[in-house]
């Protein structure tokens, strides 16, 4: 046979009709409802910063790592080669690298690090644009960004871990004398995981400090330095932080058990971890340890809402550029009515949590702890409710090849469930609204200031507005009604919020299907009427 006839590529056919890949785009600026927000809620200042954090997570050599991080999960070491015990997590170089980068754009500390108004804003923006790219190795940077708060109860801890955990660096080592420090937390237990008080890990006064013995049966990046972990005592139970490693150089006991097989959020090790004498400080009030740990847990609920809308954001991304470039039947996807209901139902869903996300984040910034406090349950349970619906809708937008690995579509619809579950699953956050208008009704008041900023602007929110008051007048059975209240307490936000400054037709869509409920039950029911084509065109991805 001559040569060539084996060499020559085997072709049968010309590859046709599919669609360009899309990379090497700025996440930040092609994300315009996002680069709106920015402005609008106090962090114009830092477009230039979100834009080159969106030019990083948007190119090469990011998204090969986001794919490696994830296709080489982290690996136990339990022992090394001779029998000694090292429990050490192996994880994939290019975890590394993303931990690295994020570490260097200050994605875990900005709001710590700067005194400029804004700074949680811009933060949020940085974040939900990284998270679009990776989402797993953002754990650990958010329980290093969620911790600082918490460990304000403790002024010498704060004064020696602080300046660490904000670092901008990354050094994987587990030793002491690091520059840089990452922060985990340990609070769910095998008998009791949302009822912490159901916690069986002691913890007694040993010289300085505490001896704690016991289990976590959740303990996501175990490599990280140092962990605020609940743990019980004779006066309640007490938030301690316990390092991995000693002042001395030595090893506190810290044994992982085995790693987790997680459904997604795969390039993050999540392990079992035993308790054994191990050394721990305490951080605030012996008996306080809930509240002193809340405060760390209020943070990583404010990530979980930007996760959240960070993959909303990138889902539709893929689906409205899939649509922009794929013919069927005759003409583009984007161009069948039917395709640019979807498509714009779910831009509207996108674009109502990234509103949400970023007022939540201002609320942050200006300290406003009325409406954090409300707000940061209802976006917590609402947006990420709402993510996994939108993943596998926006996956079918790109028909057989989203579910596929390489589009990166399967990737997001795994990824989508953990942020409803972890901090808080959603009954947990429903009844935290619930606890928290019972406890301190100016939340409520706050909460209602703020949308009624739209009054009179649109006559169906209005409504909307008015019927959900009236959830309030009859509290009967209102643990059985938690989520239906939360629900309407989050569309009455995003409402607001997109009809005073959203286009006319993402609002108009907004109102029509949400809350005057002319929408069904899937994604793709928009009403006849609406700018669908605006609503896409806001939201496909121009490189
Ligand atoms: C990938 C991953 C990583 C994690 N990493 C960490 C970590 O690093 N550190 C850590 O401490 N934890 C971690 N967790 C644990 C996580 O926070 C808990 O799984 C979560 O809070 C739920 O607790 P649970 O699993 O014990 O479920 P349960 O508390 O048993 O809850 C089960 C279900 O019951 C519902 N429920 C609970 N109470 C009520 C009630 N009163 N009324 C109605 N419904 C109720 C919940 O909403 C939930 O749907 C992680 C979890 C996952 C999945």
């Amino acid at each position: 046979m001559a040569v060539d006839a084996v060499t020559a590529p085997f072709t049968t056919h010309e590859v046709t009709n599919q669609v360009p890949p899309l990379q090497d785009l700025d996440l930040f600026s092609t994300n315009v409802p996002l680069v709106e927000a920015l402005e609008r809620e106090g962090a114009g200042w830092a477009r230039e910063r979100c834009a080159e954090v969106g030019r990083a997570w948007g190119g090469e050599p990011l998204t090969t790592w986001a794919f490696q991080a994830n296709e080489y999960p982290p690996k136990l070491r339990t022992h090394d080669r001779f029998g000694h015990r090292i429990d050490e997590v192996e994880y994939h170089p290019a975890y590394h690298q993303l931990m690295r980068l994020s570490s260097e754009q200050g994605l875990h500390a900005l709001p710590w690090t700067s005194d400029r108004d804004g700074a949680h804003v811009a933060r949020a923006a940085m974040y939900l644009t990284s998270g679009q790219a990776e989402a797993g190795h953002g754990c650990p940077i958010t329980m290093t960004f969620a911790a600082v708060p918490a460990l304000r109860h403790q002024p010498d801890l704060y004064e020696e871990w602080v300046p660490k955990l904000t670092a901008h660096a990354y050094d994987p080592e587990l030793r002491a004398g690091k520059d840089s420090a990452k922060c985990g937390m340990a609070m769910t237990e095998k008998q009791g995981g949302s009822d912490v008080r159901a916690n069986t890990t002691r913890a007694v006064p040993d010289g300085d400090g505490y001896r704690l013995t016991g289990h976590k049966w959740f303990c996501s990046a175990p490599m990280c330095d140092v962990f605020l972990v609940l743990a019980q005592t004779d006066e309640g139970l007490g938030c301690f932080l316990v390092p991995r490693v000693l002042p001395d150089g030595t090893r506190n006991t810290f044994r992982l058990q085995r790693l987790k097989d997680k459904l997604g959020n795969r390039s993050n090790a999540s392990s079992e971890v035993e308790f054994d004498q191990t050394y721990g400080q305490l951080v605030g009030e012996l008996g306080r340890g809930v509240p002193t740990i809340i405060e760390m847990v209020a943070h990583t609920r404010l990530d979980c809402v930007l996760g959240s809308a960070a993959g909303m954001r990138w889902a539709v991304a893929n689906a409205t550029w899939h649509a922009a470039h794929r013919a069927a039947f005759g003409k583009t996807l984007v161009d069948q009515p039917l395709m640019q209901n979807v498509l714009a139902d779910l831009a509207v869903e996108s674009e109502a949590a990234t509103a949400l996300a970023m007022r939540l984040a201002r609320a942050y910034d200006e300290e406003d702890t009325a409406l954090r406090r409300l707000a940061t349950a209802v976006g917590k349970y609402w947006v990420c409710k709402r993510y996994p619906g939108l993943a596998f809708e926006a996956m079918e937008c790109l028909g057989g090849n989203g579910y596929v690995e390489d589009s990166g579509m399967p990737r997001l619809y795994r990824e989508a469930p953990v942020n409803s579950i972890w901090e808080g699953s959603g009954n947990v956050n429903a009844l935290d609204v619930l606890r928290a208008l019972a406890k301190q009704p100016a939340t409520l008041e706050a909460y209602f200031a703020e949308v009624e900023l739209a009054a009179g602007a649109d006559a169906r929110l209005d409504a909307f507005v008015a019927g959900l008051r009236d959830e309030f007048a009859d509290l009967e059975a209102v643990e059985m009604r938690a989520r239906r209240i939360v629900e309407k307490l989050a569309l009455a936000l995003q409402g607001s919020l997109l009809v005073r400054h959203a286009p006319p037709a993402v609002a108009d869509a907004f109102c029509a299907s949400r809350l005057a409920g002319d929408g069904g039950l899937n994604y793709g029911t928009l009403p006849a009427g609406v700018d669908a084509r605006a609503i896409v065109e806001r939201h496909t991805p121009a490189l």
